[in-house]
């Protein structure tokens, strides 16, 4: 259904670099039997496992290991797949996939190409195919859990079910645009608007769970900023587990960006912590004042740090004006009252209030983890997570792009339909409402986009 089958042969080494017990090399492609032939003393049987020796170009044994043929179309990339399975060393692999590369028509795989050449021949959609990278670069149980769901194929199958009834109803508006003089009846029928209101429903539902599905895989970038010495630095460092962040009683010297992955509930958290933010000479420390603004920029929530035993203010825009005019608007904010230990005031550790309308405030101590585990739970929740669902799978923000265009679309085609009765506008909206659908499991891709998807794999993927 894509590019015509590569008629190359490619060939690389499936397992990670380094040492390892067993190490694959896997070849794909038309030449992969004759590699085989040349490689392997005795005939391989499909699918079945033979251990055997390999052998290089001049005949001389390399290595002694299980050989594996597939034959295509029933193997991973579509193609004819041999699999090396030998000694785990990387002089062994280098050889190996050298005394392949000695028969002609092979040669060295691009990262991704594998996963790219089972997409090319329909073994996986697009979807599917990132999910394997998402499975490997998973960075918590959760996140793999989705990966594979992924890979399963739930996201392309919820996908295309929701393609399928944007088709349908597209169908039907354009039979009735064909019938003139019966169109305002069939438009105005409620069968139009009642297929148009499902759809919204079940495109609201996929991006509800999309949008899960890539906090899963890229999560949130938290900012902690406050004053010199509120306790930035040992709020980071509480938050993260483990002594990362320079803490120390000198105000100002935390002078470059920090950044800390922590994880709440299988969600990553990317925690900035911020230079001093003070109008400097010292260029060094500016240096580390803009890049910490870039990243500021860039977060869904600013964690602004106040000592509790210096103010009981808990407006950030009377603590520090500066600051809170230059953050861009629309980026929330919790005020966390630190240093709850060794304030005179009571500071209550075990609940979230808010002030001044949207600002969320919350007691703790960075010192003794009093009142931690409540601010993790506090950003999960903001970040709308669902801890207790099921069955989520992963998503990333390509695929977030595209449901809001798709949305976009049948808002559109909802107007049209509501406020002019134009089947034909409503219909082209549909058009390219499924089109955008489409982008996600890769059926009309532009090449650019295929080759940035598939060249942030990893060789031998
Ligand atoms: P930063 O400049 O905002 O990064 O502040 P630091 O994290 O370096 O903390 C400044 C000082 O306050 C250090 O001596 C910390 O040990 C101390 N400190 C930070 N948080 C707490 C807290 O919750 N309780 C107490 N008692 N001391 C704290
Ligand atoms: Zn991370």
């Amino acid at each position: 259904a894509h590019s015509p089958s590569n008629t190359e042969t490619i060939v690389a080494q499936a397992t990670a670099a380094g040492r390892g017990g067993v190490g694959i090399v896997r070849v794909s492609g038309p030449k992969a039997e004759a590699v085989a032939r040349q490689m392997v003393p005795v005939a391989l049987t499909p699918r079945t496992a033979t251990y055997t020796t390999f052998t290089d170009h001049h005949g001389e044994i390399i290595d002694q290991g299980i050989a594996l043929l597939f034959r295509g179309p029933n193997s991973f990339t579509g193609e004819d797949v041999l699999e090396l399975q030998g000694h785990g060393g990387q002089v062994v692999m280098d050889m190996l996939i050298d005394a392949v590369l000695n028969v002609e028509g092979t040669r060295l795989a691009r990262p991704g190409e594998f996963s790219e050449q089972a997409f090319m021949n329909d073994k996986l959609d697009l979807a599917q195919a990132e999910a394997i990278a998402d499975l490997i670069d998973a960075s918590s149980k959760q996140a793999a859990r989705g990966a594979l769901r992924s890979l399963q194929g739930e996201f392309s199958t919820a996908i295309s079910q929701l393609s399928d009834q944007v088709i349908h109803l597209r169908m039907y508006v354009e039979a009735a645009i064909d019938f003139p003089d019966e169109e305002i009846d069939f438009l105005s029928d409620g069968k139009v608007a009642g297929d148009l209101a499902a759809i919204i429903a079940s495109l609201a539902k996929v991006k509800a769970d999309a949008r899960q599905g890539s906090l899963l895989r890229e999560g949130m970038q938290v900012v902690i900023a406050g004053r010199p010495n509120a306790g930035k630095s040992s709020l980071l460092n509480s938050l993260a587990g483990r002594d990362s962040a320079i803490v120390t009683d000198v105000a100002g010297t935390t002078r470059d960006i920090l950044k800390e992955h922590i994880h709440i509930d299988g969600m990553p958290v990317h925690i900035i912590d911020t230079a001093g933010l003070r109008e400097s000479a010292d260029k060094v420390e500016q240096i580390g004042i803009d890049r910490a603004w870039q990243a500021i920029e860039q977060a869904d929530r600013v964690l602004f740090v106040v000592d509790s035993t210096r103010t009981s203010i808990i407006d950030p825009y009377e603590i520090w004006p500066d600051f809170m005019a230059r953050l861009p608007a629309g980026i929330p904010t919790t005020v966390v009252r630190n240093k709850a230990d060794l304030s005179d005031e009571q500071i209550a550790t075990n609940s979230v209030t808010t002030a001044h309308g949207d600002v969320t405030v919350i007691g703790l101590s960075a010192q003794t983890g009093e009142g931690i585990a409540l601010l993790r739970e506090h950003l999960a929740q903001t970040m709308g997570l669902d801890t207790t669902s099921e069955g989520q799978f992963i998503a990333r923000r390509r695929h977030l792009d595209a449901l809001d265009k798709a949305q976009q679309h049948i808002d559109n085609g909802h107007y049209q339909l509501e406020e002019n009765m134009a089947g034909e506008l409503l219909a082209e909206e549909l058009r390219l409402a499924h089109q955008a659908l489409t982008e996600i499991t890769g059926e009309f891709t532009s090449d650019d986009l295929l080759g940035k998807i598939f060249s942030s794999f990893c060789i031998g993927k």
